[in-house]
């Protein structure tokens, strides 16, 4: 694991104001979990609430929430293309059957009429190319696909960088290393110092593209046997990179002895906790008047997530 600077009372304020007045170098926190429904969005949204000029990104473009809360407005949207489909060209297509036997996918379709002619399931295609490339009448075409679209907005905290994958769409590592790009140039051209993302669940490609080269990572946990496993993997994966992490633990008094062994865990793997979150109502609260803890609650909470929050900026260096 990179070692962590904890700086001091006055380094953290300095590095504070400069992040409020978009001096320095552009810092990027990424939020992640091992596993789902830790309240990573909540916790990253309150994260929005409490910086001072963020900017903001949602990579958790499968299951995408961060928008929920922040309601943004979109400024500026496009398509997105990570991969390659195939098409046939009916009018070119002589009925061969040659793509129907090769495709391993079963994304052929022989459709009704005399001669049978073909088409692709765009649904089942993987966009290996065979068909197009062994097909005798060149009557395959072979183009980007558009799997989803990245949407460039406003809300009531900053810039917000997000996404949305389409149905069935796979390739979202390439669309999170696309919308981290975009956030960066964003935040070059705005003066923003502070990146903060929603990181995707899980050790995947998604995950691996939202923390390489990223200034810090939270890793957000809960006190449960899973919660415990999966934060050891995600852990690991920070260690492969190189990238800084504290932990978090939410929810955190649901089961104390086991917030006591995820911390000792942490010691004695060299990682710091950020601090532990307690369980309210005050989270379902916000979520139902699409708000933030940070806004909307007065201590305990909100407290315990300013304090991690506090933890999060005096560890950034
Ligand atoms: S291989 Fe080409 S010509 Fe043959 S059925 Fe498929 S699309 Fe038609
Ligand atoms: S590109 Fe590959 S998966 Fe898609 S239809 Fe052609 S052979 Fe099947």
């Amino acid at each position: 694991m990179k070692r962590l600077t904890v700086v001091n009372a006055d380094q953290a304020r300095r590095m504070q104001e400069e992040l409020s007045a978009g001096r320095g170098p552009v810092r990027e926190v990424v939020v992640v979990s091992g596993k789902g429904g830790t309240g990573k969005t909540s916790i990253v949204a309150s994260f929005a609430a409490m910086a001072e000029t963020p900017l903001l990104v949602d990579c958790d473009v499968d299951a995408a929430d961060l928008h929920l809360v922040l309601n943004p407005v979109v400024q500026e949207s496009g398509g997105f293309s990570g991969g390659k489909t195939a098409r046939v060209r009916e009018e070119h297509c002589n009925g061969c059957s040659k793509c129907y036997e090769l495709c391993r996918f079963e994304a052929i379709v022989p459709q009704d009429g005399t001669p049978v002619r073909y088409a692709v399931d765009p649904l089942m295609c993987e966009g290996c190319g065979v068909c197009a490339y062994f097909c005798p009448e060149k009557a395959i075409a072979f183009e980007d696909a558009v799997n989803g679209r990245w949407y460039s907005s406003v809300t009531r905290f900053g810039p917000m960088i997000h996404a949305q994958l389409g149905i069935a769409e796979e390739n979202s590592g390439k669309l999170v290393s696309f919308l981290r790009k975009k956030a960066r140039e964003t935040a070059e051209k705005e003066g923003r110092c502070l990146i903060l993302v929603d990181g995707p669940p899980g050790i995947g490609c998604p995950v691996i593209a939202s923390i390489g080269g990223a200034d810090l990572l939270v890793l957000v946990t809960e006190p449960t046997v899973s919660g415990e496993h999966d934060l050891a993997r995600v852990a690991e994966l920070a260690d492969h990179f190189g990238v800084p992490a504290l932990v978090c633990i939410n929810k955190a008094d649901l089961n104390v002895e086991m917030s006591d062994r995820i911390a000792e865990w942490a010691r004695k793997r060299g990682l710091q906790v950020a601090g532990r979150i307690r369980y309210d109502k005050a989270f379902t609260r916000a979520q139902v008047n699409r708000s933030t803890v940070a806004e909307s609650a007065v201590g305990g909470p909100a407290d315990d997530l300013k304090n991690v929050w506090e933890r999060v900026l005096s560890t950034l260096n």
